[in-house]
């Protein structure tokens, strides 16, 4: 194996330094001893479980696992955080506002407890239908006693208070802003001012109930009993799960503009120097549609149980988004998620065609290929090593290897799939084999998606199997006589009921009834 192409080094966009840099982790491990790893770190801010989440918010999250998978595959051991925010978001990110757990806890007449918990189980739910692989999930609400130690430590320095609370005082550390990009003048235009402030840009540490009233979510703390701001639960839960300074932190990208300049300015405050906290801000580009950035405050917002009422399999939105490089803004249209699905299917039949012949071909002497890591992350080193792989796929292996440490480039990484699956006369073992790694990188399940799996019922299609059957019968007829009039009719009348006839393709209709 000594003419094995030496890995490429994992290039990814810093958005501190708006440039691809070498990823090159804090903790490298020793070289050698399997119980010291090389190490990743990544925090990733989570959701605001006041609602559901569109599928705006879970592009975030499958950036934030295929950046994870790319990770595991290089090598890394990987520790990865998404919190989930269950206090002290505003409707404003910039401290002003209702509270949004309050008002959801109002809005629903629950408490806001309640709400938190529904929201977060169906959040974690949409993330396992994305094959977005279990991080560590852990609430804001479990660590308001650290983010009052952290307040008390950077109180005297880079903290004044006023009746709302404690505020941060964004002049008391270097190059505040610096990630924006934007100095405080073009981000102050929109930050709603609090009363007393002394910069426009200052955050809130604290929030003190005003006297009279109470909060459901609130805590006693040296500034009043109140609730802590939005910004302080990621510096204080990112130090405390993964240690300052870590590797990379990612989000979405409207947060490299108020959210991480103030994680920053709090982590620069409690560590008295100038480091950011994380080595690598990461920030993926939006999901938007025609009347612009997917957001939950437009109130009919898309979510994951919207696309598979319509007939959708989640994996397809996957599929949409790994066709679109992570920062590039992605719009969202019925026919782009039609088309990935499509595409979806004809890699899982590709996929099944191989298997069926090489089953055909499998005396039961020889073993199934199995997948070295099968259900986990192969690693280039095992797919490297494994000369089989290398005897059919070596230029492949070092391509798949270079895109992908190009900054994630997953648009090519499946041009890559498309390409191994179509080599005629590939060794079957070996293309399976190779298959099932690529697929661990980009998490499409493609190992255990079944056909029958991608056809989904859309919710509102009420015909029946025979019905269906006995209209394609009678559309086959009619295009066998010609009759192109009646057979565009039919096929518009079984589109009206959800089901979508697509002449050529062997899979035929795209839904399969409930027993
Ligand atoms: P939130 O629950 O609003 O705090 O958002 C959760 C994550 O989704 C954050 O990383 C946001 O930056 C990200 N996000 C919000 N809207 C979009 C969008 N339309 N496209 C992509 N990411 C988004
Ligand atoms: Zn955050």
């Amino acid at each position: 194996m000594s003419d094995t192409a030496s890995p490429a080094p994992l290039k990814l966009f810093n958005s501190l330094t708006r440039s691809l840099e070498t990823f090159e982790p804090i903790h490298p491990g020793t070289e050698g001893d399997a119980n010291d790893p090389p190490e990743a770190r990544v925090y990733s801010c989570g959701p605001t479980v006041y609602n559901y989440q569109h599928v705006g918010n879970m592009r975030a999250y499958v950036f934030a696992d295929t950046l994870g998978r790319v990770l595991s595959f290089k090598g890394y051991k990987l520790s990865h955080v998404i919190n989930i925010t269950d206090v002290g978001h505003l409707t404003s990110d910039a401290d002003a506002g209702d509270d949004k757990m309050e008002k959801a806890a109002s809005r629903e007449g629950k408490s806001a407890w309640d709400i938190a918990r529904h929201y977060q189980a169906v959040f974690e739910a949409d993330l396992a239908r994305l094959n977005i692989r279990k991080p560590q999930h852990p609430r804001a609400t479990d660590y308001v006693a650290a983010m009052i130690a952290w307040g008390k430590a950077i109180e005297d320095k880079h903290c004044y208070r006023l009746d709302g609370g404690l505020y941060f005082d964004v002049t008391t550390v270097p190059d505040y802003g610096r990630l924006a990009r934007a100095n405080t003048d073009e981000g102050e235009g929109r930050i709603e001012s609090v009363e007393g402030k002394r910069h426009a840009a200052d955050f809130a540490i604290w929030r003190t109930t005003p006297p009279g009233e109470t909060r459901q979510m609130e805590w006693d703390s040296p500034w009043g009993r109140g609730a802590p701001g939005w910004h302080i639960e990621c510096s204080v839960m990112s130090a405390e799960l993964l240690g300052h300074p870590f590797d990379i932190h990612t989000g979405g990208i409207d947060h490299r503009e108020i959210h991480h300049p103030n994680e920053i300015a709090q982590n620069q405050a409690h560590a008295c120097g100038p480091d950011s906290g994380a080595r690598i801000w990461m920030h993926n580009n939006f999901l938007i549609d025609r009347r612009g950035k997917m957001s939950k405050s437009s109130g009919d917002f898309l979510t994951l149980q919207a696309l598979v009422d319509r007939g959708f399999h989640p994996l397809a939105f996957r599929m949409l988004c790994l066709q679109a490089h992570y920062r590039s803004e992605l719009e969202f249209s019925w026919e782009g998620l039609a088309a990935a699905l499509v595409r979806l299917k004809r890699l899982v039949m590709a996929i099944d065609v191989l298997k069926s012949r090489h089953a055909e071909l499998v005396t039961a002497s020889i073993a199934q290929p199995e997948t070295a890591a099968r259900g986990e992350i192969w690693t280039l080193k095992q797919v490297q090593g494994d000369d089989e792989i290398m005897a059919g796929f070596r230029s492949q292996v070092d391509g798949i290897d270079k895109t992908i440490s190009d900054d994630l480039n997953t648009a090519v990484a499946l041009v890559t799939l498309d390409t191994v699956l179509s080599i005629k006369g590939a060794t079957l073992g070996p293309a399976l084999k190779f298959v099932d790694a690529v697929d661990s990188l980009l998490g499409l399940n493609l190992a255990t998606l079944a056909r029958a799996d991608l056809r989904i019922r859309p919710i509102t299609a009420t015909i029946t199997e025979p019905e269906i059957e006995a209209a394609l019968a009678a559309r086959k007829e009619a295009r066998a006589a010609k009759d192109f009039a009646r057979s565009d009719a039919l096929r518009d009348e079984l589109a009206a009921q959800g089901v979508e006839v697509m002449d050529g393709d062997p899979l035929g209709w795209d839904w399969k009834l409930e027993a």
